[in-house]
């Protein structure tokens, strides 16, 4: 059995956090969580002291790239796949180790994203569990089209869903709307036509896969919410009557701020993507107050600003979420959207063991949040400082 002593633990379910209480971990599961006077360990046991420290569910990251970082996005494509397989593997290692055990992989080129699973799974290279979704589906020409698979035409869609579902992903992505980071793309345009995006949902559907569409804006989030779409991604620039519309229909809204922000302040960023971003990421503020007010399912995702859950975080608590919410967007809201929430978001007995250790309290410092001292997935310890 392995033991963590934890200073403060926050479960994620809501309830406040507790002092004096010690997590057992048997195999890959949590066993029991018991208070500290109850505690005898025997010879055998492993103890972890995290007695200084606040213990939570490890993060789940719901809009990643493994092969991407922030900037020139089509410059990096052009690379070789053995570069990019490089990439990935650096950053699968610092995402786990930044405390997130879960991330959803939102389009990767070539099927890069399959093997990284794969090899992740098989215990070659450390990284966090992934969901994925091979190659982004786009249509020609569209946004991030140096990434994923053009498509054009009901009968290639289908095909091009299908290619993917070979393939073995989780969920498929769509790119519905236009985007920041590709040259010439507007981010409110309605990239695919409305026959071509129900054509991806109802082939995704029908193989019992959910379908993630990047959405920022635009005529193209109502065709894709009415048409039974799972999540839409980002939604940086959609109206309160489209936020309306996610909160009805129980349609999911990742957030993915920090991106914006990081790539608006960094000067690497190229031009024309930094120009979007500004014309819209003040304007983003209003879309979170609403998604708050009217009830939207909210998950957050890093999308190539590696690690930063602090910055999401931050977005939401400035948008009126209380930080206990905020803390929930980032674990157990993450299990909903991915599925996972048997087994995965909160720290509960009968549960996977994905714990992690912070230095400070997250709820009153997101900052605590980079300070990521254990790191614990299906029982197994990745990081113990
Ligand atoms: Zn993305």
């Amino acid at each position: 059995m392995k033991y963590i002593i934890c200073g403060t633990l926050i479960d994620a379910t809501g309830t406040v956090p507790r002092s004096g209480q010690v997590l057992a971990v048997d195999g890959e599961r949590i066993a029991q969580i018991l208070d500290q006077v109850e505690f005898r360990p025997g010879p055998a046991d492993e103890i972890l002291d995290y007695s200084g420290h606040t213990v939570m569910p490890g993060m789940i990251d719901c809009h990643e790239h493994l092969v991407l970082d922030m900037g020139d996005e089509a410059a990096q494509c052009s690379q070789p796949d053995a570069w990019l397989t490089i990439t990935a593997v650096q950053n699968a290692r610092k995402i786990l180790q930044a405390g997130i055990t879960t991330m959803r992989d939102v389009g990767e080129k070539n099927f890069i994203d399959v093997e990284m699973k794969r090899a992740i799974n098989a215990g070659l290279i450390p990284g966090p569990r992934l969901l994925i979704s091979g190659q982004p589906i786009i249509r020609t020409g569209g946004h991030a089209h140096f990434l994923g698979r053009e498509t054009d035409g009901v009968g290639d869609m289908r095909k091009a869903v299908r290619e993917q579902l070979k393939r073995g992903v989780d969920v498929i992505k769509i790119m519905v709307s236009g985007g920041m980071s590709t040259r010439g793309s507007r981010p409110d345009s309605q990239e695919f036509a409305t026959e071509e995006i129900q054509a991806c949902i109802d082939e995704a559907h029908r193989a019992g896969r959910p379908v993630a569409a990047h959405i920022h804006g635009g005529p193209g989030l109502r065709v894709a919410v009415e048409a039974g779409v799972d999540t839409v991604e980002h939604g940086i620039m959609i109206t309160e009557d489209d936020v309306k519309l996610l909160a009805e229909r129980g349609t999911w809204l990742v957030i993915t701020h920090g991106v914006g922000e990081a790539a608006a302040a960094d000067p690497g960023t190229p031009d024309f993507y930094r120009a979007k971003i500004n014309r819209v990421l003040e304007g983003s503020l209003a879309v979170r107050k609403w998604a708050s007010q009217y009830g939207v399912k909210v998950a957050v995702g890093n999308d190539t600003n590696h690690c930063r859950m602090d910055m999401e975080m931050g977005a939401l608590l400035g948008a009126g979420w209380s930080p206990m919410q905020a803390l929930q967007a980032l674990t157990l809201r993450g299990a909903e959207l991915c599925g996972l929430d048997r087994d995965l978001g909160t720290l509960a007995v009968g549960k996977l063991a994905d714990v992690i250790a912070v230095a400070g309290d997250p709820l009153v410092d997101r900052s605590a949040l980079l300070r990521v001292r254990l790191v614990m997935k299906g029982g197994a310890v990745e990081v113990a400082q």
